[in-house]
């Protein structure tokens, strides 16, 4: 038999926030980098899907929080990983007292709910899995569930969105054009000096001088990028070194902890961080 049984039993899912969640909770801060919260919302209004490529802690994950805010959409949250099946996504017949009942997967309510999807790190998923992302991410937005027959048209307000680093393991995978060409894509980068300051600032919790000094340090780590240092200091990690110098840690020790050693264990490339560290906090 198709559909939900409205007796099933709901797994705890801490993955999403429904519309109610997402309207009664703060605003999530977020600074624009440009035209992105416009063409976002064009993209939604026109059920178009998106891709948000950019390096790792540039501030993809939080723009979907704050455009989901901003939409009152519900917001359903997917960690890609190797292992991720079409079965997580869709969902699967489980074993209760009375037999088997089926539940929906994350996609599946989703689609159901009329929420923004986003799949997070998806070139990270097997492309069987992936597969399952296409009747919904054209015109048709449907979900064929084999498992149980049913077909699932997707509320009005669904959109699925995926996040991609393309520098990151870009020999060994990558998605296919089939997919790629299903989105519509938002280029992410790291933010301008300026505006990355205010949000190490107000993210991290320090004055704006530690802030400054925190982001200049990190545009020279950057710039160990052709010295062979594959992934560079991301916003996010210069969020959680000024929240440990916010705490009380003192500035070389934070950023060692927070931003040195993260990033590489090749005894070359970590001497030369300490150097641009000891050098930036004297
Ligand atoms: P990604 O999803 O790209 O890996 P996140 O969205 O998790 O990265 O961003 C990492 C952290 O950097 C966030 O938790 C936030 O503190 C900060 N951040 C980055 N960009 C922004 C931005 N434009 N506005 C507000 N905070 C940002």
């Amino acid at each position: 038999h198709a559909g939900t049984d409205a007796n099933a039993p709901v797994a705890a899912d801490p993955g999403t926030r429904d519309a109610a969640d997402v309207a009664r909770g703060d605003e999530p801060y977020y600074l624009p980098a440009g035209g992105e919260v416009a063409l976002f919302e064009q993209c939604h209004a026109r059920q178009l899907a998106v891709m948000i490529k950019g390096p790792t802690g540039c501030g993809k994950t939080r723009f979907v929080e704050y455009m989901a805010w901003r939409l009152r959409r519900p917001l359903v949250t997917i960690s890609c990983h190797d292992e991720l099946s079409a079965s997580d996504l869709v969902g699967r017949f489980l074993l209760g007292p009375d037999g088997t009942v089926w539940q929906d997967g994350p996609l599946t309510r989703a689609a159901r709910q009329g929420a923004l999807c986003y799949l997070d790190e998806v070139v990270e998923a097997r492309q069987d899995t992936v597969v399952v992302l296409h009747p919904l991410s054209d015109h048709r937005r449907i979900l064929p569930i084999d498992k149980t027959g049913e077909t699932v048209v997707a509320a009005p307000g669904f959109q699925l969105v995926v996040s991609y680093n393309p520098g990151y393991q870009r020999m060994l995978k990558d998605l296919k054009p089939s997919t790629r060409q299903r989105f519509v894509a938002l280029d992410f980068t790291f933010p301008p000096p300026e505006r990355e300051s205010a949000i190490v600032e107000r993210e991290g919790g320090v004055a704006h001088s530690q802030a400054r000094a925190l982001v200049a340090l990190a545009q020279r780590l950057r710039g160990l990028h052709d010295r062979g240092l594959a992934e560079v200091p991301s916003t996010r990690l210069l969020v959680a070194a000024a929240r440990l110098i916010a705490s009380g840690i003192a500035p070389q020790q934070a950023c060692h902890a927070a931003i040195v050693a993260p990033l590489s264990d090749e005894p070359v490339l970590l001497a030369a961080m300490r150097d641009l560290v000891d050098a930036s906090f004297v």
